[in-house]
């Protein structure tokens, strides 16, 4: 698969969609009689072949519980597992892989940061964080503040959809220990300004952790760059398995913190008198791992770095300003969420449309949307909505697919009689 570099202008290499299209065998096929049109990558991606069969390779000949055995297998399952690690390394451009956690995803991740670090929490003490947080990054955190009397305190965001880097600043005091924040909205597309977020959170010595979910597929992210301390992401939102993700965090932070869970693999030694922890980073990584996740992730990652994040980052800023423009001219529509800085993420409302009436009758046509809340139901009550309409898109999505998004919407505006 090369994908990349078969049209080239001077400077600006250009995806070949439709090469790349024929690595997603799930893309190839009739939904309710039409093509698919697979537009609801924000909640999970399509996996191409290579992924596929590197999990099946991995299952055909490599299995075997990894870092115990003597085994020729066991070497085979560990080495694999680690190539995982070393992958997400290099991804996030971490100094080492001693800063890659596996977890189930996202929401693990930051769940692990928030039972690790919330230990040392106590009451009057402020966890900061943002009014777009999908429910991941905001449900975790009112455990911990129920449970240690700290406080969550919410930065605003404004009619457009931007978090208020005003009161961001205002609300940043000498009680915060920790700023969690999404690199990406998944609701609206907002790219947060992050650099100044963590720059600001670490000139007052706060550390910050990001929900890079919605981001990470979209555009190159550098750990090191950011000097963020925590950064969260899934394999699923970028063409890898679900249930593995990654929690990259800064080593002087991971050695600081308690372990998450107790089990196999995150000790030295046990005995009833006290149990020694194992090194970073299987401390945080209790029990048998998921291996086929992490070959599956390695695939994925080699699969966007072999397309180049940069080309799909512009291929999709391309796709996202066509269906803006478009959707925003039909009668009735009220784009939600318009933020300067958008990534792959459309969400909108039609007036005399309920959002799910609008996904019923697009999937009736082959067009895959989301509607609803989004898992961030904070940010809907602030446009005082119940929910919206999005599609969000993914490096494989064309212009021609959202000419049919298009149409699809014109067809139920007749049909529901908006
Ligand atoms: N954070 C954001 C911004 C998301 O969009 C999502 C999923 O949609 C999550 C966190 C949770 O991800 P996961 O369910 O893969 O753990």
């Amino acid at each position: 698969m090369t994908g990349i570099g078969q049209h080239r202008t001077c400077q600006e290499p250009v995806l070949d969609v439709e090469r790349i299209r024929r690595d997603f065998p799930i893309l190839q096929q009739d939904i309710n009689g039409h093509p698919l049109v697979y537009l609801d990558n924000a909640a999970s991606y399509q996996r191409p072949r290579q992924v596929i069969e590197a999990i099946s390779h991995y299952y055909e000949r490599d299995h075997a519980n990894v870092h115990r055995g003597v085994h020729t297998l066991s070497h085979r399952a560990t080495e694999a597992q680690e190539r995982g690690r070393e992958a997400a390394r290099r991804l996030l451009n971490a100094r080492s892989t001693r800063e890659i956690i596996f977890t189930r995803g996202t929401t693990e991740a930051i769940n692990l940061v928030a039972a690790s670090l919330g230990q040392s929490l106590h009451p009057g003490d402020e966890i900061l964080i943002s009014h777009l947080e999908h429910h991941s990054n905001l449900v975790p955190w009112q455990l911990v503040c129920e449970r240690t009397g700290a406080r969550l305190v919410v930065v605003p965001i404004d009619e457009r959809g931007e978090l208020r880097l005003d009161e961001y600043h205002r609300l940043l005091g000498t009680r915060t220990r920790l700023v969690a924040m999404a690199h990406v909205s998944n609701a609206l597309g907002t790219v947060n300004p992050v650099e100044e977020i963590i720059a600001t959170a670490r000139a007052h010595r706060v550390p910050v952790l990001i929900d890079g979910a919605q981001a990470i597929a979209h555009q190159a992210v550098d750990v090191q760059a950011l000097a963020c301390d925590f950064y969260a992401f899934s394999g699923h939102k970028m063409c890898g398995p679900t249930g593995i993700g990654i929690l990259y965090g800064r080593e002087e932070w991971l050695e600081k913190l308690p372990p998450y869970q107790g089990g196999g693999d995150m000790i030295l030694s046990v005995s009833f008198s006290g149990t020694v922890y194992n090194d970073l980073p299987y401390r945080f990584e209790a029990g048998t791992p998921h291996v086929a996740g992490a070959v599956g992730l390695a695939a994925a990652i080699e699969y966007l770095e072999d397309l180049g994040l940069a080309g799909i980052e512009r291929h999709e800023t391309r796709l996202l300003a066509y269906a803006t423009e478009a959707i925003a001219a039909l009668p009735g529509v009220r784009i939600i969420g318009e933020a300067r800085r958008k990534a792959g993420v459309l969400s909108f409302t039609i007036e005399g449309i309920h959002p799910h009436d609008l996904g019923t009758v697009l999937d009736h046509q082959g067009v895959a949307i989301r509607t609803g809340h989004h898992c961030a139901m904070p940010v809907m009550e602030h446009f005082g909505l119940a929910g919206t309409a999005r599609a969000s898109f993914a490096f494989y999505n064309t212009v021609a697919e959202i000419d049919r998004l298009v149409a699809g919407i014109g067809t139920a505006m007749r049909m529901l009689g908006a």
